[in-house]
């Protein structure tokens, strides 16, 4: 007897434990499965929908050419294949999300056997870290400590022998080829990248260097477990391991407070800033959008977004202040931008994020945090080559005057600052006064 392997955001063989479960209740024989979800494709813009495109033909490779592929509705698809095949168990691991929970709730009561879940894209299943009383944490630091406390397991073995069952597979959609997708890039970036992580605690915030170690991607897909990189951190003592190990958390806490308030996707945590008023978003959501608004760093990272699917973290907190406090515009319009345009764009990560920038977060930044993105630029993109790289226009100005190209006499086809700063400032701390 068979079992079936459906896939969801673990796209890999190794340490997988879901997959290790499906094998021994297959007995070895294993049908693996990824079903096409139209209400998750069609909210994914193409930098999502080119990697995981990819990311399923390298599986499908691993897989000796017999991943089954199949588009639908996953309550309709997952209980059909799993009658074809006459399994008496379906394996996940399990989805901690909003859909996903409600998705996996209308699958486990159209199948006729049991949907096993083993496992989860975390390191410690969300839920899991509680205080003395038994509650979650609403603050990152207790929540950190007390995910070190609660430790998590060695990275499951890989697989044995697998004796891949084909079923008929929908052709996948075309897509541009993602060269670094799959589970052997992902491993081989973070081996390579991590003999670097010593000088992570110093470099992190500093996007010119470009020094961070863009397994967010990879985290995303589940091209690789955490579990697995918290046990090469382990055998290092460096100040830069712990500054990462400090980071993974973070994924964590957000997907731990997501797990816990679903409506915390697009609605404040806080519920006073139900209150707060905002403006519609127009011409200037479109600058910002489009990297116009003036404001070279702000700028920058909205170009390198559109360009690359990526924007460096520190950058992503800049821009996301912007158009908060200084645009006035709701978070939910950028964090929705952002899972458009995003290769990592993952719900929990993004909209915990956007709450902490905009102060309504469980664990914001203080509201009156407003970052100005002249001296962020100066102090984080120092000699200014991150703005240069990614602004045209700014190309041959030289060093830190970059981030105020106001003040140069030359007319370079940059646009002037589309507000002022200092008064926007004044404008959100009103407005944020009125709430309190
Ligand atoms: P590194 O600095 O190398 O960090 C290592 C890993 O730690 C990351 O891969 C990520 O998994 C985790 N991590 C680091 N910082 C955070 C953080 N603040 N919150 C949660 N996890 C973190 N991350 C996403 O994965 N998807 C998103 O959609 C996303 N949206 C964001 C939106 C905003 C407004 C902000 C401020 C941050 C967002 N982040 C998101 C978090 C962070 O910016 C990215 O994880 C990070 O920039 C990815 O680059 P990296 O892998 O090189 O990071």
């Amino acid at each position: 007897m068979s079992a079936l392997m459906w896939f969801r955001r673990d796209l890999r063989l190794a340490d997988n434990p879901a997959l290790l479960d499906a094998v021994a209740a297959g007995d070895g024989q294993v049908c693996g499965l990824f079903v096409l979800d139209p209400a998750l494709w069609d909210a994914a813009g193409d930098p999502r929908r080119d990697h995981l495109i990819s990311s399923l033909k390298r599986l499908r490779d691993a897989m000796d050419g017999k991943l089954v592929v199949r588009r639908g509705d996953p309550a309709t698809v997952v209980p059909e294949l799993a009658t074809e095949l006459g399994v008496e168990s379906v394996h996940v691991a399990a989805d901690f999300g909003p859909y996903g929970g409600r998705r996996d709730e209308a699958v486990e009561k159209a199948l006729d056997c049991p949907l096993v879940a083993t496992g989860s894209p975390y390191a410690v299943a969300p839920g899991r870290v509680l205080n003395g009383s038994g509650r979650s944490y609403q603050v990152f630091t207790p929540y950190f400590r007390a995910w070190l406390d609660h430790g998590w397991r060695q990275p499951a073995d890989a697989p044995g022998k697998v004796e891949w069952i084909g079923k008929r597979s929908d052709a996948l959609p075309e897509a541009a080829d993602v060269e670094d997708a799959g589970e052997a890039a992902a491993r081989e970036h973070w081996q390579d990248w991590l003999e670097t992580v010593a000088a992570y605690d110093d470099e992190r915030d500093r996007p010119d260097l470009d020094s961070t170690s863009r397994m967010s991607v990879p985290l995303k897909y589940g091209e690789i477990h955490p579990r697995t990189m918290l046990a090469d951190l382990a055998r290092l003592r460096s100040k830069g391991a712990e500054a990462y190990r400090r980071e993974l958390a973070w994924r964590e806490f957000c997907a731990d407070l997501l797990a816990r308030n679903p409506e915390a996707a697009w609605k404040p945590l806080r519920p006073e800033f139900e209150k707060m008023a905002y403006d519609e978003p127009g011409d200037d959501f479109t600058a910002w959008c489009e990297g116009r608004t003036g404001y070279p760093i702000v700028d920058a990272g909205m170009r390198q977004l559109a360009e690359s699917g990526f924007m460096h973290n520190r950058v992503r907190m800049v821009v996301a202040s912007f158009l908060v406090k200084d645009l006035h515009i709701h978070w939910k319009y950028g964090a929705r931008w952002f899972m458009r345009r995003l290769r990592d764009g993952d719900l929990a990560s993004n909209s915990l994020n956007w709450q902490w920038v905009a102060g309504c977060g469980a664990d914001a930044s203080p509201y009156f945090r407003i970052f100005n993105p002249t001296t962020q630029g100066k102090k984080f993109d120092p000699d200014g080559s991150y703005v240069r790289r990614w602004i045209p226009e700014l190309a041959e100005v030289q060093g830190k005057a970059v981030h105020e190209p106001w003040l140069l006499d030359d007319d370079l086809g940059y646009p002037e600052p589309i507000v002022d700063h200092a008064e926007a400032r004044q404008e959100s701390l009103r407005r944020y006064d009125a709430i309190k």
